[in-house]
């Protein structure tokens, strides 16, 4: 009997324990999947050239394998500091990756933000030194035009690279006609992150050669904001070695990296703003309704709008750009196009509004003027 009881409580004891080992294992396989959910930022780092192209070449080392060290340096650093954040590479070893791919792979993910990591060259000897951040558009002088030729010309190790490129042939002046006319969305967001980074550059002590624009096939595609990093120049001796260095390196991804926790802080700070702006402006509400039959005139009224897109250019009414949303209009600052869409002086109706249209373009904010003007 008493045998009989002592085994039936060690069968429950052992079953209890089985369940538990389960809830354990669920806990254990769950934990990982709830993680995942949470990261509401992707960055995508693409270390340039890989396989059989070895990009520019220095005396003891080639650029595709510094740039591999420094981005793989750099996603951990993003991942140390941003559990939020959705870390992907081009490429994590040596391969060979073709340019619309490495924007493909930015699209396909959604991604955020898109790094593109490169070392310059110039004539073997030369003591020009230091670091340059791309965004693209029309190279303004010929020494840009130049480094965007040299990165382009790794399509020409690509099958078939004059139908899938449309006949561009990277080392002709007259193919970078192409980005005079194209559209670039993403400019405003692409120069803040690139102006963070040149910023972070110089704090390490390297020669700041700042923000510039130039046609690079691997920008091209990608639909987010994008830079291409050159990190310093293989074709000087001491920023060849500097470059090489595991402390060089090192140095290069934390500047980029502290350049990624700046821009990341402007992005939550712009999401949070909304929902700041959300609860402050239904807080004021049921006082504003009080009021509102003093308030029938427009005049120093607060409007709020969706900012959509902006431009280097501007759009023709119905552009595909706008993804068939009609009655867009823009207002203009620093020399680029902004465009809204729907507007009211109810927080409220702009926030729903804006929860639909972020379905579409995901950058989407509000954006408030007083007077016709644009207020903070
Ligand atoms: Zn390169």
């Amino acid at each position: 009997m008493w045998a009989g009881i002592e085994s039936q409580k060690a069968m429950l004891f052992a079953s209890i324990k089985i369940k538990l080992c389960l809830i354990g294992l669920l806990a254990f396989f769950w934990m990982p999947e709830t993680g995942a959910q949470t990261k509401d930022f992707t960055v995508v780092i693409d270390a340039g050239h890989g396989g059989k192209d070895p990009g520019a070449r220095g005396s003891q080392a080639n650029e595709k394998a510094i740039n591999l060290q420094v981005a793989l340096n750099l996603g951990r650093l993003i991942e140390e500091n941003h559990p939020e954040v959705k870390v992907i590479y081009t490429r994590k070893d040596d391969r060979f990756i073709e340019l619309n791919e490495r924007a493909d792979i930015a699209n396909r993910n959604k991604a955020d933000l898109f790094i593109s990591i490169h070392v310059n060259s110039l004539k073997r000897g030369s003591g020009v030194r230091g670091a340059e951040t791309y965004t693209l558009g029309l190279a303004k002088t010929d020494e840009n035009l130049q480094v965007a030729m040299r990165e382009n010309s790794a399509i020409l190790l690509e099958d078939n690279y004059e139908q899938k490129y449309e006949g561009f042939d990277p080392n002709s002046s007259e193919s970078y006609i192409i980005f005079e006319f194209m559209q670039n969305m993403h400019v405003e967001q692409s120069i803040h992150f690139a102006s963070e980074v040149q910023k972070c550059f110089a704090s390490a002590g390297r020669v700041d050669r700042g923000v510039r624009q130039a046609g690079f096939l691997v920008l091209r595609k990608t639909s987010m904001p994008s830079v291409l990093i050159e990190l310093g120049f293989i074709s000087n001796s001491s920023e060849e070695k500097f470059l090489r260095s595991k402390a060089g390196q090192e140095t290069l991804a934390k500047s980029i990296s502290n350049a990624f926790d700046r821009y990341k802080r402007t992005f939550d700070n712009r999401q949070s703003g909304v929902a700041h702006q959300a609860a402050s402006a239904s807080a004021k509400k049921g006082k504003a309704e009080k009021t509102q039959s003093e308030q029938l005139s427009n005049a120093g009224q607060v409007v709020y709008k969706i900012q959509i897109l902006t431009s280097d250019k501007k759009l023709q009414s119905g552009s595909r750009y706008f993804k068939g949303y009609k009655n867009v209009s823009f207002f203009q600052e620093k020399g680029l196009y902004k465009y809204t869409y729907g507007e009211s002086s109810d927080f409220d109706e702009i926030m729903k509004l804006w929860r639909k249209v972020r379905r579409d373009f995901k950058d989407a904010f509000i954006v408030s003027f007083k007077d016709g003007k644009r207020v903070k």
